[in-house]
């Protein structure tokens, strides 16, 4: 019988201290009477997946949210057993946990350390006070400082560091200011996302009643191009769209390249517990046997407990991947990594088909474009290509 591929597993924490105007991901602050009950929902929900993936190995873990960090170090360890208890880890499993300048101390990320997070990812998002303050986060420009000091003092040596650009009217010196400073903390992994106007945030909303400007796309085109020449000439390697690590310039991932959203990124497995989380197998799951699905768990905290506290399902959804859909998946994703792409070999293996025999059609208008390029071993986004990203995955979407 052939191993059955390691699987990533995602732990989603739905609290923050506050709600920043921006964010629409599943958290919510004031909850902190649920925190002990949602913890102990969570160890509920592993332990419903022992059985059925017995035989993976956990390779990688990510605890995000949410701001994971607001819990207390007993509610953490027991986060941390409930893993134990009920996976098998890889000898070298990469173990990251989401942490907010604001919250943390040098005695929480010793804690972090201790139950065996081995890389970190802060939430800094700019080193302008006006910038923090117009997202609303509840941290300084100090906070990150000492967060990070305390941080590198704990032992941690994988640091990623998040930020976010395309304010409305932000100052390229600012953005180019913040990069700089970022770069002299010398992270081994930085993340920049574009600011988007997710519908229902109360930036959407100020939005819409004209107190903020709409996000100018071609600003945040030009300070996305800053970024990416400032970041290679510090010798980061952008090895994603939004993602750059350091890391030896030869090889397609580089060393401290976040092996947890790789297997975003390459189409694998991951299972996501918590409310709101979402999971993905392609590998049949010994009990029912099914192809490939793709489901996520209801949302709302309070639900989410009861329903595993009586012993009830918790997915909101849950779907059969087709085939060409799985295919295309695999194209959309794999063509974000802009070094790896999409190895024709993978490809293969994953589907049963070559790339060019299911694709020829999109592969030929793409690189007529110039927006696509390839050779015997990978298929990769050009320069052009990654500027209108967005365009190039969805042509392998089915209609
Ligand atoms: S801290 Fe992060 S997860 Fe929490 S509200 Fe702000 S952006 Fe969202």
């Amino acid at each position: 019988m052939n191993e059955l591929p390691a699987l990533g597993l995602y732990i989603h924490i739905p609290f923050c201290e506050r709600k920043c105007p921006y964010c629409d991901f599943n958290t919510y602050a004031g909850l902190e009477s649920r925190f002990q009950d949602l913890v102990a929902a969570l160890a509920g929900e592993m332990a419903r997946w022992r059985e059925p993936l017995r035989g993976r190995t956990v390779s990688t873990i990510f605890i995000g949210g949410g701001t994971p960090t607001v819990l207390e170090e007993a509610q953490l360890a027991q986060i941390f057993a409930a893993v134990d208890a009920n996976f098998q880890l890889a000898a070298d499993c990469e173990i990251t946990c989401e942490a907010n300048p604001g919250t943390v101390d040098q005695a929480k990320f010793a804690t972090l350390r201790r139950l065996g997070v081995n890389r970190l990812s802060m939430g800094v998002q700019s080193f302008q006070p006006q910038e923090l303050a117009f997202l609303g986060r509840i941290h300084d420009v100090a906070d990150v400082h000492n967060a990070f000091a305390a941080a590198r003092a704990a032992g941690f040596d994988n640091i990623n560091l998040d930020f976010i650009f395309g304010l409305p009217h932000q100052a390229p010196d600012d953005w180019e200011n913040t990069l700089d400073q970022a770069l002299q903390l010398a992270p081994e992994h930085l993340s920049l996302y574009s600011l988007i106007v997710e519908p229902d945030t109360p930036l959407y909303h100020w939005v819409q009643r004209g107190q903020v400007e709409t996000p100018d796309d071609d600003l945040a085109a030009d300070l996305y191009e800053l970024a990416i020449s400032r970041l290679a000439g510090a010798g980061y390697l952008q090895y994603e769209v939004s993602n750059w690590a350091r890391g030896d310039g030869g090889s397609e991932t580089p060393a401290y390249a976040c092996r947890h959203n790789l297997i975003y990124w390459r189409n694998d497995d991951y299972l996501g517990v918590g409310p709101g989380a979402h999971s993905h197998l392609h590998t049949p799951l010994q009990q029912s046997g099914a192809s490939e699905r793709r489901w996520g768990n209801r949302k709302p905290v309070p639900g989410y407990i009861k329903r595993i506290r009586e012993g009830e399902p918790v997915e909101e959804f849950d779907e059969e991947i087709e085939p060409r859909l799985a295919m295309g998946e695999t194209m959309m994703l794999g063509l974000r990594l802009l070094r790896e792409g999409v190895p024709r070999g993978r490809f293969a293996a994953r589907h049963g088909r070559a790339v060019d025999d299911v694709f020829a059609e999109e592969l030929r208008q793409l690189a007529e474009r110039n927006l696509l390029t390839w050779d015997e071993h990978r298929v990769r986004l050009t320069p052009e290509g990654l500027l209108l990203g967005n365009r190039v995955f969805g042509a392998f979407l089915p209609d």
